[in-house]
């Protein structure tokens, strides 16, 4: 008897999913190449959008295998947003040609590139040659790792949407507003949590973190990879080691895709501890969100810092 009603009770259940009335407008359907994007343009665009992006956080974004999948979603999209300064470069403009998608193809209204009202760093001067490594000639593209760059991604999101669903701007403006105000609060207790380990060296595997130090006013002093895009040589892990014991470095910190042993050989003959952080949204099960990423890498990162010593 009590099984026939639970399963009479799921049959309802069943149902009355199956018949919520349908929006009157279809929502946009906004694909993104990060999950740090989709994560942004869900806060924006609420149930007036649907988001899927295409790379995973915790997988290497200059280089992110195809999948056919990727081509429907391209297809069918209103919208794609994109990191770029060339963080793509490796695996997406093919894509986006094959989905003959002409709303989404770069120019038209539906290619939004987040970086044009961003701050960017490490913009290299002179020439660029193939001996400097996967050198990005437009500046460094891990620049959402600062949540002042978020929160301008988000507005460039909102005015975009705005522009493709002019009835929604409302909405819209009123949903940054909510975002713009969280992360406020966000951001004074990550800086209340990050004021007494200010100035903390750091070694990082990648380039990928200079706009989060930056924010955070950690000192990066070298990276595990001599060149960026480029593996660890015996020589350069030498030099890097010598320098970290003399500058007292106590912290590695390693994006989830790298193999871990030469950090964790550099860890072990510098007495440093090697810290693997989520450089996006879905990098680690707990970030989340844009928010919680910051919120689950900055108590990693304190955590590792005081166990460490270094401050
Ligand atoms: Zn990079």
């Amino acid at each position: 008897m009590k099984k026939r009603f639970v399963s009479l009770f799921v049959w309802v259940a069943a149902v009355a999913a199956a018949w919520q009335p349908r929006p009157a407008v279809a929502a946009l359907k906004v694909v993104t190449t990060t999950e740090d994007l989709a994560s942004l343009a869900r806060e924006v665009g609420g149930d007036k959008v649907t988001v899927d992006a295409l790379a995973r956080g915790y997988q290497d974004p200059h280089y992110v295998e195809p999948k056919p999948s990727f081509i429907l979603k391209l297809h069918a999209a209103d919208l794609l947003i994109l990191v770029g300064r060339e963080l793509e470069i490796g695996w997406l403009p093919p894509l986006v040609q094959q989905s003959r998608n002409a709303k989404i193809q770069p120019g038209a209204s539906g290619y939004l590139d987040a970086s044009i009202t961003v701050k960017i760093l490490e913009v290299p001067t002179g020439q660029i040659t193939r001996a400097m490594g996967d050198v990005h000639p437009q500046g460094n593209p891990h620049y959402w790792l600062d949540p002042g760059n978020g929160r301008r991604i988000a507005r460039t999101i909102q005015q975009k949407l705005t522009e493709i669903s002019p009835n929604d701007g409302a909405y819209f403006a009123g949903r940054y507003a909510d975002f713009d105000k969280r992360l406020s609060e966000a951001e004074k207790r990550w800086e209340a949590t990050m004021t007494q380990f200010r100035g903390t060296k750091v070694v990082t595997y990648h380039r990928s973190w200079p706009n989060f130090a930056e924010r955070f006013a950690l000192e990066v002093i070298g990276y595990v990879e001599p060149k960026p895009g480029i593996p660890p040589t015996p020589s350069h892990i030498l030099d890097l080691t010598q320098e970290m014991r003399r500058q007292q470095v106590k912290v590695i910190l390693v994006e989830p895709y790298f193999d871990l042993r030469t950090p964790e050989s550099i860890a072990r003959q510098t007495g440093a501890k090697v810290l693997v952080l989520a450089p996006s949204v879905g990098g680690t099960k707990e970030a989340t969100d844009y928010i919680t990423l910051f919120d689950y890498n900055l108590d990693q990162l304190v955590t590792a810092i005081r166990q460490s010593g270094a401050k």
